[in-house]
């Protein structure tokens, strides 16, 4: 995913702090879920968060100390997962919001896990391979003692892909002393990846997409489609939409964006995008993130960072369909004005839960130590994703409810049964 600035000032007025929204939304399903006092008490925060801090030697031969997190939101239904972040903006709070964002989709999609969330404050876009590799490395020996295959299983996540992913892996099994796959998900193919995990979140947004649409009568052949960011999630999605038949009309990256009602050429674009998913800086006739956001268009996928659809922008989003790809694009205020609006919108804990499914498919492939087939894969996730569409919906009508509280609701359900059954609460 790209990063972008906050699009409005504005926004700072408004309750943009993920983990106290992120903990509203958590306290107001587990009341209609008519839990105990005492389960907001053990789910609003992780159970445990390790602060690190670590020292790498740069290429100049300097030595920086890095900071890192791990924060491990609930694990009564199983071991947690999540990704880990490299971003200059990384913040303790931030990474606890996240892990239980983590919990809330695997509740979602019935994955066996609970929810956890990793970053390190850097910004990979400044350093050498060599020195990712050394962070990476040195970020996996400060916190192993936390992490493993049936205790805490990381994977990519913002400016981390698969190579972070083999580092780590290759350091974790060093310090084990076993060959140890399952430790974290997101890797290459060749040492134990999933097939389709890489595209996995792309796709799980695409069915969502497809779903949203039909619900309106509508298809995604020649839909009108906005996508915000063109990094790991982003610029799958742009291509994914751009095969299906739809007007991609508008995409960005941390520096601008670019728009062209005609449909902009895709391939062209992916083929000149950096590894950071930069490419807008090529261009002259760039529009910035917050205009592209206001512009016409039928489907708006936000596939950046946090607070980009907020009080002072979602009055004139022109879409009446929005898939949250991002974690946490829009604030709370937000959702509420774009569903009194009539928006459709599909929040980030399903919209984007296509890769920590096949994260997980990963990690039973791993255990099994049996590869699947792209098929397999793919009629896996795609029948977990609309079972968790179809659940989420439902639950919004059930409870009357727009989708975001909907997904809190289905996504926290089996974490506090889990925790009742333990006798925790
Ligand atoms: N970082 C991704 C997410 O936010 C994937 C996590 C995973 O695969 O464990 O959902």
């Amino acid at each position: 995913m790209s990063i972008q600035g906050p699009v409005s000032e504005q926004a700072v007025a408004e309750n943009v702090d993920v983990l106290s929204s992120t903990q509203a939304v958590v306290a107001e399903a587990l009341q209609r879920l008519g839990m105990p006092e005492g389960m907001y008490e053990l789910l609003k925060e992780p159970l445990r968060v390790l602060t690190v801090r670590f020292p790498v030697r740069m290429d100049d031969g300097s030595v920086q100390v890095f900071t890192g997190y791990r924060a491990q939101h609930n694990d009564a239904v199983g071991p947690t997962k999540g990704g880990i972040r490299l971003h200059p903006d990384v913040t303790e709070d931030e990474i606890k919001a996240l892990s239980i964002w983590m919990s809330i989709k695997c509740g979602i999609a019935n994955l066996p896990y609970g929810g956890g969330k990793g970053g390190i404050v850097c910004d990979p876009r400044q350093m050498s391979f060599a020195e990712i590799e050394r962070l990476s490395r040195a970020y996996v020996r400060a916190i192993s003692q936390i992490v493993g295959p049936t205790k805490d299983i990381p994977a990519p996540d913002v400016f981390s892909n698969s190579q972070n992913m083999a580092w780590m892996l290759d350091e974790y099994s060093h310090i084990r002393e076993f060959d140890s796959p399952g430790f974290i998900t997101g890797k290459p193919l060749v040492l134990g990846g999933s097939r389709g995990r890489e595209r996995a979140t792309a796709r799980g947004v695409m069915i969502c997409a497809e779903e949203a649409a039909r619900l309106r009568g509508r298809t995604l052949d020649g839909a009108r489609v906005i996508v915000q960011g063109f990094g790991n999630v982003g610029s799958y999605i742009a291509q994914a939409m751009f095969e299906t038949g739809a007007r991609v009309v508008g995409i960005s990256d941390a520096y601008g964006a670019l728009y062209d009602e005609a449909g902009l050429d895709i391939p062209d674009l992916l083929e000149r995008r950096d590894s950071f998913g930069t490419v807008t800086k090529l261009f002259k006739q760039t529009i910035t993130n917050k205009e592209l956001l206001e512009k016409p268009c039928d489907i708006l996928i936000p596939a950046a960072i946090e607070n980009q659809i907020t009080q002072d922008n979602a009055p004139r989003i022109s879409a009446d369909i929005v898939v949250e790809a991002a974690n946490g694009p829009t604030t709370l205020t937000a959702t509420k004005i774009l569903a009194d609006r009539g928006v459709l919108l599909v929040p980030d804990v399903l919209g984007n839960a296509g890769g920590v499914i096949v994260s997980y498919f990963e990690w039973v492939q791993n255990n099994q130590g049996l590869y699947w087939t792209d098929e397999e894969v793919d009629r896996r996730l795609v029948d977990s994703m609309r079972a968790s569409f179809t659940g989420v919906y439902e639950a919004a009508h059930h409870y009357g409810v727009d989708m975001r509280l909907a997904a809190y609701i289905v996504g926290v359900r089996r974490m506090a049964e889990s925790a009742k059954w333990r006798g925790w609460v």
